[in-house]
């Protein structure tokens, strides 16, 4: 399987056949030569083994990057050449889609086309993110006149970049785009099981002329993560994962009162009322759910839907769902691929017997173990009726191809079930009534609101989180404020100081 992913140099491979690390501009082994392996979703195939970091490797990387900041070598060019450097890297990008989009298929399961959609976007992402380092401005300040009061904006140094598997190199990308662009240096840690994009992107950023220790890149679990974010050199943190591992950042990260930024989970409503078009709502909150195997934070996973249309949208729902073909990525009709890891699998199908358990109903989620599916972590996707809100399926965050239709009878019961769980990402509304849809945005606390539409997330539009679904924005210019501090600098305009309260400096 390996050998179908070309566009990667022979110096980043070991002799074993394991991918590299890339630090300082080098690919080489990690010190202690563990390993991990990427699997197949689809399969259960090994598609590549890679090198493993460990502490030691994680003190070379942040040592290299803090040298690559303090040199000046990277955020001292003129804003317009590091621009060009990631317009150049979007290029390459755009040059091996293919490559990353079957890398990135291959370990996490998503269908080709949707992972060839999603490298599409890392590259336009970096073509907006090019220009905020033309755009990171500071202010002239009004005070007493005999002084000039401005900000500037500097990079705030290095910065640790952790993601998940869901959409590895769209959350990668989302990050190091600006911050290097800032005048940042990164190490970039990606999942444990999906490793391969972010060595590649590793390969690409040196290839468009980004100087070595600026981007390093080292792939490994939780525990390189945790070293990773507690290293006291790391002056910035950007994750996106679980809430649970936000929590524990947030800790690790007060310890130095460091900068984070915290992208995380969601539990978002998408809420249709009795207005509703059922062949558009229908479409819109069976792919609003099932995008990526459901395996998105913004997953549409509480169905809210007005009492008198209700039994038609469950009926409609099931008929929609049912007809969905589940397979392997690679398969070109395949619109759900399998879920990640058989770990994953597991959780999802936990939740789908605590939901009989509680008195509701599934109709579908079951695994799917014909031969077809062989070796791979497949199940159909499902949804559950008869839940309450307060039921775990409804509370918690499934990250699968599985979620609840509950029922409302008004407006201002909608809202309330919309914000009764502690996420706060995202949300839909679906109605012909503008009035009411911004009635409801208003009473919304999401950091995303849709109406009419649902998942639309633009490079120039701010996303993240209310509640426990994070803290700071991505996207957006608002980024810039994640990857720089303010100085205020403070002119005395006049001969004589203002600072000398005792006339020290006066003859007498
Ligand atoms: P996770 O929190 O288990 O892991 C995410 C990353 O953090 C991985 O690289 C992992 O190795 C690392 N990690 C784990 N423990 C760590 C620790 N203690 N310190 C430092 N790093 C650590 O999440 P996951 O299972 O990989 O991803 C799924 C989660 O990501 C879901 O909860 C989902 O909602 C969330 N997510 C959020 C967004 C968003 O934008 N809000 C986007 C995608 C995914």
């Amino acid at each position: 399987m390996t050998a179908l992913i070309t566009g990667v140099p022979e110096d980043a491979r070991n002799a074993d056949g394991s991918w590299r690390c890339h630090i300082d501009g080098v690919w080489r082994d990690t010190q202690d030569a563990r390993r991990l392996e990427v699997v197949n979703p689809a399969n259960g195939a090994v598609v590549a083994t890679v090198a493993a970091a460990g502490p030691a490797d994680v003190e070379d990387a942040v040592r290299a990057a803090c040298r690559a900041f303090e040199s000046g070598a990277w955020r001292t060019k003129t804003p317009q050449s590091r621009a060009s450097a990631l317009l150049r890297l979007a290029q390459r990008i755009r040059n091996h889609a293919e490559d990353l989009a079957l890398a990135e298929s291959l370990s996490n399961g998503m269908p080709f086309g949707d992972a060839r959609a999603m490298v599409k976007r890392c590259a336009t992402s970096l073509e907006y993110a090019s220009g905020m380092a033309q755009r990171a401005y500071g202010q002239s300040i009004p005070v007493a006149s005999r002084y000039l009061d401005f900000t500037v904006r500097e990079p705030i140094g290095v910065c640790a970049l952790v993601v998940p598997w869901n959409g590895p190199l769209l959350s990668a990308v989302w990050k190091l785009g600006p911050a290097i662009v800032l005048g940042n240096s990164v190490v970039l840690k990606p999942s444990e099981l999906t490793p391969l994009t972010a060595l590649m992107l590793a390969h690409l950023c040196a290839d468009a002329g980004i100087p070595p220790g600026v981007v390093n890149v080292l792939a490994g679990g939780p525990d390189v993560g945790a070293e990773l974010v507690g290293h006291p050199d790391i002056h910035k943190i950007a994750f996106t994962g679980s809430t649970a591992t936000g929590k524990a950042i947030m800790k690790t990260a007060a310890e130095h009162v460091k900068s984070v930024t915290l992208e995380l989970g969601g539990k978002a409503p998408n809420i249709f009322f009795d207005d509703l078009d059922m062949t558009e709502a229908v479409a819109g909150a069976v792919s609003g759910l099932m995008r990526n195997t459901g395996q998105t934070c913004i997953a549409g996973a509480r169905i809210l839907v007005q009492q008198s249309r209700y039994e038609e949208f469950v009926q409609r729902a099931l008929e929609a769902i049912g007809r969905l073909r589940v397979g392997d990525g690679l398969d070109v009709t395949t619109q759900l691929g399998p879920i990640v890891s058989p770990a994953q699998l597991d959780k999802v199908q936990d939740f789908v017997a605590s939901a009989r358990k509680d008195g509701a109903e599934v109709h579908g989620g079951q695994l799917l173990e014909q031969d077809s599916y062989a070796g791979g972590n497949f199940m159909a996707p499902g949804i559950i009726t008869g839940a309450t809100s307060t039921m775990r399926v409804s509370q918690d965050e499934i990250f699968g191809p599985l979620g609840v239709v509950i029922p409302f009878e008004n407006e201002e019961e909608a809202v309330a079930l919309a914000n009764d769980t502690p996420y706060g990402l995202a949300a839909g509304i679906w109605t012909r009534d503008i009035k009411r849809a911004l009635r409801v945005t208003r009473g919304i606390r999401a950091g995303t609101v849709w109406i009419n539409t649902y998942g639309w997330n633009f490079v120039e539009a701010p996303m993240g989180g209310f509640k426990e679904s994070g803290l700071g924005r991505e996207n957006g210019d608002a980024v810039i404020d994640a990857y720089t501090e303010t100085k205020n600098v403070v002119v005395e305009l006049q001969d004589h100081d203002s600072l000398d309260i005792y006339r020290v400096g006066r003859r007498s």
